[in-house]
């Protein structure tokens, strides 16, 4: 497949996938979510692969959107389509914004080489960019009449940060992750770091709303809790007027319909919910005619025991062994229709109507639509025995009717708990009745609660309305999650920083590297060159050289006497000077063979202390002739291995530099046994009293050609090459060379070799 069609396909997923999964961070009350990494994956990918990618941006914003209203419950309607496509185009709109932005200030990821170009790329991508889809959004949301237009600024906030911080942790890790670098292993090493962060500030989140959640449900039961108990009492007040009135016909053996009226209307005026209250007199068959005659004679002139006929009409009732007729009834007005109805004749309260008689119980009824009210309002009839005046027998029954939503508008002033709530009348035998229901109530109860009323089970619940939940939310598990996510980000850029520098400092060090083995190449090959030079001119010199003071040797001894004064000491004078360049170029000659790694050893074994001994010797006269005295200190006097030529090289030239930088002092050559690093050796020390070396110039003592301070006064013949080879040839032999000296007042050479060669068979 076209490598553009799959990059679109993964984008598309990612943003769906990314949505989706936000949708797990929603917090209440509106469980809107608090960020949005899709924004992220939009704006990644649009910088990783430009503009081929706004088909995956617009489809998977489309179907995010879209998928989002329909997990609400949203109906999918055409208006919900555009939307999204709306949302779909602004999301596309603003990778393009942050992409046109970034290469018009040099901040495209292969741009950023530094802390501060990171921080703008991130302002880019973060808070700037994030302005187009979130300005767009929240007026959509508005335009489309999905949440009304005070929300604007609030929805526009939330969405902007939301789409801010989800670029902000999600735009460096793409990149980082994606970018074609060859180390993608230390990529993927670093973007662990943020990721464990971001898995920690998730977690916290969790934690945290879970909490906040706990605490809501026990706030939003506080809240149910107080309703309830005002709820209840003010029922209690209604069964208060109900007892009231009953006990009214007990203390009275002849109530009349007046006194009726004047002992209910004060009761009635407190309390607007009460429809009526009745007194229902229990007349036997046998009293009917009386009872009737009564009360037409108190003025209800065409008064007569009713019942409801099949269509609804009221007739005369039928004869049955007993009635109880509504005698009296406060107000009158309006209650006229059932005026003398004969309520145990009613099927559906005869059962209730006969336990408040026979058992002298309170009871209510089941929630009832009344036959006199046109309004399908609920109410309740509470019915209790009144008693004979002084006796204990039932003489009939008070009833108070009163509207279940007058009680819970008198009892609920809140007007956001009363569209949260729902009342069920819940008893057994019956489905649930809805009692009241909040304008927002919905099917799903936060908090219920069942209580007793006179029989019936009453259910009070309670919805997580927005405006309830608004009063028991919290904002510290979105501080923690927008805290935290930033600080993710920050460490994203940081690492990132760290990244582009250390990309940066290896490409510098790899060009440098590059240039210095070059460097190095033509300077070794330059010194291979000279020191194959040297070697072969001092070479060449030694022949002609040794010629010379063969023949001046062999002319001095053999006629020498025959010469004239002058010509002998011209002579002498050749001789002398022939036998110094000798030893130069023996010098130079041993320092190129070392240079070269030709010098090769010819160990045997030797007494060190007679060589000593007669260096000693050789050099007594020279020493003498400039007032030394020169003393012999040998505390080892075994074998050594070694290379004895070049180990007498070494006390010579040690020994002719001390009496060469000594007038008028002792030099001491000592010997005593030593063992360095556990192994066997000896410490030969040569030690003068005479102009010593200063500190600055110890440094560079050993190097080749190497003469130090005022040279030209005490040693105008010496070329600086005596102490680098008693140095390598030390060296050579395993050993070591050190020097400690005072300026002015005298400076001692130590030489460490070993008493024996590692794998080398001695000759004897
Ligand atoms: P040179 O042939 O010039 O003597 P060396 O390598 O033997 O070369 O010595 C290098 C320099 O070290 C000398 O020129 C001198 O300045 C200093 N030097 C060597 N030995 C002594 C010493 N015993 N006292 C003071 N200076 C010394």
């Amino acid at each position: 497949m076209n490598k553009n069609i799959l990059r679109n396909v993964l984008v598309l997923l990612l943003y769906w996938g990314l949505a989706l999964s936000t949708e797990l961070l929603a917090i209440p009350p509106d469980y809107a979510t608090p960020v949005w990494p899709a924004a992220g994956v939009a704006l990644g990918f649009v910088l990783l692969y430009g503009r081929m990618i706004y088909p995956g941006i617009f489809l998977g914003a489309l179907a995010a959107n879209v998928y989002t209203s329909f997990n609400q419950g949203i109906d999918i309607t055409q208006q919900q389509v555009s939307f999204a496509a709306i949302i779909g185009i602004g999301a596309v709109i603003q990778a393009a914004f942050a992409r046109f932005l970034m290469a018009r200030f040099s901040l495209l990821p292969e741009d950023l080489s530094n802390g501060s170009q990171i921080l703008r790329f991130l302002v880019v991508a973060g808070p700037v960019s994030c302005l187009v889809n979130s300005l767009n959004g929240a007026t959509m949301l508005g335009l489309f009449d999905i949440v009304p237009w005070s929300y604007w600024l609030s929805n526009w906030i939330v969405w902007w940060v939301g789409d801010s911080v989800g670029a902000l942790v999600v735009t460096p890790f793409l990149i980082q992750l994606f970018n074609r670098n060859p180390q993608q292993e230390r990529n993927l090493q670093t973007a662990l770091l943020p990721i464990s962060f971001l898995v920690l500030v998730i977690a916290s989140f969790y934690f945290v709303r879970s909490l906040e959640q706990e605490n809501r449900r026990t706030l939003i039961a506080d809240i149910g809790q107080q309703h309830e108990a005002v709820l209840r009492l003010n029922i209690n007040e209604l069964k208060v007027i109900l007892a009231a009135a009953a006990s009214f016909f007990t203390a009275s053996d002849a109530v009349t319909a007046s006194d009726f009226d004047t002992f209910c209307r004060p009761l009635m005026q407190d309390h607007p919910s009460v429809l009526a209250v009745q007194w229902l007199p229990l007349i036997e068959q046998s009293e009917r005619g009386p009872f009737v005659q009564a009360l037409r004679q108190q003025g209800y002139h065409r008064f007569e025991i009713r019942e409801i006929g099949t269509e609804g009409q009221m007739l005369v009732s039928r004869d049955h062994p007993r009635y109880l007729p509504i005698a009296y009834t406060h107000p009158f007005t309006g209650n006229e229709r059932v005026h003398g109805l004969n309520v145990l004749g009613l099927e559906h309260r005869r059962g209730d109507l006969e336990q408040v008689l026979d058992q002298g119980k309170t009871l209510a009824s089941e929630p009832l639509t009344l036959v006199q009210h046109q309004k399908s309002e609920i109410s309740y009839i509470m019915a209790a025995p009144s008693y004979e005046y002084t006796g204990t027998r039932v003489n009939g029954v008070v009833q108070v009717i009163f509207k279940v939503d007058q009680v819970i508008l008198r009892s609920i002033r809140d007007p956001a708990f009363l569209a949260a709530i729902r009342l069920l009348d819940v008893s057994d035998g019956g489905p649930p009745v809805t009692l009241y229901e909040g304008e927002q109530a919905g099917q799903k109860a936060e908090w219920y609660t069942v209580f007793e009323f006179l029989g019936r089970s009453i259910r009070l619940e309670l919805s997580a309305t927005t405006a309830i939940m608004q009063k028991v939310s919290s904002w510290q598990s979105y501080a923690i999650l927008i805290g935290g996510l930033l600080y993710v980000a920050l460490l994203e850029a940081v690492l990132l920083t760290m990244l582009t520098h250390q990309r940066y400092i290896q490409t510098q060090v790899g060009l440098k590297t590059q240039e210095l083995a070059l460097a190095k190449d033509v300077a070794e090959k330059a010194s291979m060159a000279k020191t194959e030079f040297l070697a072969s001119m001092s070479h060449e010199l030694r022949t002609p050289l040794n010629s010379v003071i063969g023949f001046t040797h062999r002319v001095l001894r053999r006629s020498g006497h025959k010469l004239d004064e002058r010509s002998r000491e011209s002579l002498v004078i050749v001789e002398r000077n022939a036998n110094h360049l000798l030893g130069v170029i023996n010098n130079l000659l041993d320092i190129s063979k070392v240079d070269l790694g030709k010098l090769e050893l010819s160990v045997s074994e030797f007494p060190l202390d007679e060589m000593l001994m007669n260096a000693r010797d050789q050099f007594l006269p020279l020493a003498l002739a400039k007032e030394n005295t020169l003393r012999l200190d040998c505390q080892f006097h075994g074998m050594i291995q070694a290379d004895s030529t070049r180990v007498r090289q070494i006390v010579i030239n040690l020994l002719s530099n001390a009496v060469k930088f000594t007038a008028g002092g002792n030099i001491t050559v000592s010997l005593v046994d030593h063992a360095r690093n556990g192994i066997a050796g000896v410490l030969l020390k040569v030690e003068d009293e005479g102009i010593g070396i200063s500190e600055k110039d110890i440094g560079r003592l050993f190097n080749k050609f190497e003469k130090v301070g005022n040279m030209e006064r005490f040693n105008p013949e010496g070329t600086g090459l005596g102490l680098a080879l008693v140095k390598e040839l030390a060296e050579l032999h395993g050993g070591a060379v050190s020097v400690c000296s005072e300026f002015g007042k005298g400076t001692t050479f130590s030489v460490w070799l070993p008493q024996r060669q590692v794998g080398v068979a001695a000759e004897s």
